[in-house]
């Protein structure tokens, strides 16, 4: 018996393909292994049982009538819940969208239907995707399966979760700041943000629109990729959406890494970054050179100063996003004698702490007086942190560092400090203000058993070098992929 869950997408997709095995195998058994482990993970806030196996069930017998399948036919997906899924709720991880249910599917929705993956779930996350825990979820934490005492990282950690506990093989979340990438770090996966405008953002729940971008969380690079060029599509929906055809990103993923040019940034490996991470990655960099890869170490002046940056713009952009919860359009309603009352109660009642601090920190910012000593300010450190980019960039390829300074941390360590959750995302944030893209490629355990994550940086629409590197070292370091944890989160045995 083909045990399906440990399997990649591209090897379900092969064997649906060639009817070794049914669409309605593949979802039955990954629905199972949700229904088995989801109580503990907490990686899902709904699971889509009938459509799922309606769509895979379609998909059977489509290839039973010798049709045209999806490039991803049959392969489960889960859905990071900022994604608006027609006629199903959507809640961006809030109370106050907690019974919205949109009436329309967010593009790289569409396009991953329209491959045929089948969409089994919608994902836990921080509130509004703001967070490093996925403990700013309004409805639970979600828990890391390498550790269930810990988390999986945020804002997408229900979507990490859900990869690295076998119960999907590919899910797509979001990153503004590092919401795909530091999950995927902590949880021991492959995590890519793109380049800013490649994937559609509409349909996806705004948080700070000049950074969100959709990506794909998977295990091996391949299967990243292959979701990736799914949802890479030009869409005149969205006006920051790219308007050309995106990069061919599977043409030279095993090229390999010989004779490029790999930049260390030299700032990423300074107070705060935990031994174990550093040796990690330390490896890996000298692995990439054993691949013969020419690895130089490079400086990104302004990048320290991407965090403070990063928590003044989308603090702002959000202030500006979230003003249409106003229990008018959508979502909760509180009663109040005026509406300036009733807005208020609706307000105070639907966000969390979280969220209220950033619109508080967002509306002060841009507010008259402040908002040059604070937004334009941040916005000039922005510029100057593309800048940085650049110049590294006239000379390498693609460059590295740690993804997080951390390892996942226990639940609750840092839900009292909001400084010191914000802190994970210091080497993440750069990289979002930039544009580039930007990865997350597991390269080892820690001496507690923790997965640790590189970061590779590329320039705008480079992804295809970005990947290819990532492959190279991929199949170098050999990570394994078996989850730590209580006897019901180990894989089962591959067959
Ligand atoms: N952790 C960062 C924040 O809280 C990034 C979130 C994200 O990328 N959505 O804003």
């Amino acid at each position: 018996m083909i045990d399906l869950v440990t399997r990649s997408a591209l090897e379900l997709r092969d064997l649906v393909a060639a009817g070794e095995v049914s669409a309605v195998d593949v979802a039955t058994a990954h629905l199972e292994r949700i229904h088995a482990t989801d109580e503990r993970v907490g990686a899902f806030l709904r699971t889509l049982d009938d459509e799922a196996l309606a769509h895979a069930a379609d998909i059977d017998r489509r290839r039973a009538a010798g049709e045209d399948l999806g490039m991803l036919a049959g392969v489960p997906l889960a859905v990071k819940d900022l994604l608006c899924t027609r006629g199903v709720e959507t809640t961006a991880g809030s109370r106050i969208l907690a019974d919205y249910r949109p009436p329309y599917d967010a593009t790289a929705v569409i396009h991953a239907r329209e491959a045929d993956a089948v969409i089994i779930g919608k994902t836990n996350m921080d509130e509004f995707a703001m967070g490093s825990s996925c403990e700013n979820s309004a409805f639970f934490p979600t828990r890391n399966p390498w550790d269930l005492g810990r988390v999986p990282g945020g804002s997408s950690g229900g979507s990490a979760a859900a990869v690295a506990a076998f119960q999907a093989p590919l899910a797509l979340g979001t990153d503004t700041g590092g919401s795909i990438r530091q999950p995927a770090s902590l949880c021991g996966l492959v995590g890519v943000k793109p380049t800013y405008g490649l994937v559609s953002r509409y349909g996806l729940i705004a948080f700070a629109s000049s950074l969100d971008q959709i990506g794909p969380f998977a295990r091996t690079v391949v299967d990243a990729a292959e979701l990736l060029t799914v949802i890479a599509r030009p869409d005149p929906r969205d006006s920051t959406s790219i308007p050309k055809p995106p990069p061919n990103l599977l043409a030279g993923l095993d090229d390999g890494a010989d004779g490029l040019r790999v930049g260390v940034v030299a700032e990423f490996f300074g107070d705060g970054l935990e031994a174990g991470v550093r040796t990690r990655v330390t490896e890996a960099v000298e692995r990439l050179a054993g691949l013969g890869a020419d690895v130089v170490e490079v400086s990104l002046p302004h990048a320290p100063y991407g965090l403070p940056a990063y928590y003044l713009i989308a603090p702002s952009e959000c202030s500006s996003n979230l003003a249409r919860y106003d229990g008018v359009r959508y979502g909760l309603r509180e009663e109040g004698a005026t509406s300036a009352a009733m807005m208020a109660a609706t307000r105070g009642a639907g966000f969390g702490t979280e969220v209220k601090r950033r619109l508080m920190i967002g509306t002060y910012a841009l507010s008259a007086g402040y908002y040059d000593a604070y937004y334009a300010q941040a916005q000039r450190v922005r510029t100057l942190i593309a800048r940085d980019f650049d110049a590294v960039f006239a000379n390498c390829d693609v460059i590295v560092g740690p993804t997080a300074p951390t390892a996942a941390f226990p639940l609750g360590a840092k839900t009292d400090d909001p400084l010191a959750m914000y802190l994970n995302d210091i080497y993440s944030v750069p990289a979002s203000l930039a544009g580039i893209p930007a990865m997350n490629l597991p390269v080892g355990l820690d001496d507690d058993g923790l997965p640790v994550g590189l970061q590779l940086m590329a320039p705008m629409l480079d992804e295809p070098v970005m990947l290819r590197v990532a492959r190279a070292l991929e199949a170098a370091v050999g990570f394994a992929t078996t989850p730590r944890g209580p006897e019901a989160l180990e894989a089962p045995a591959a067959a």
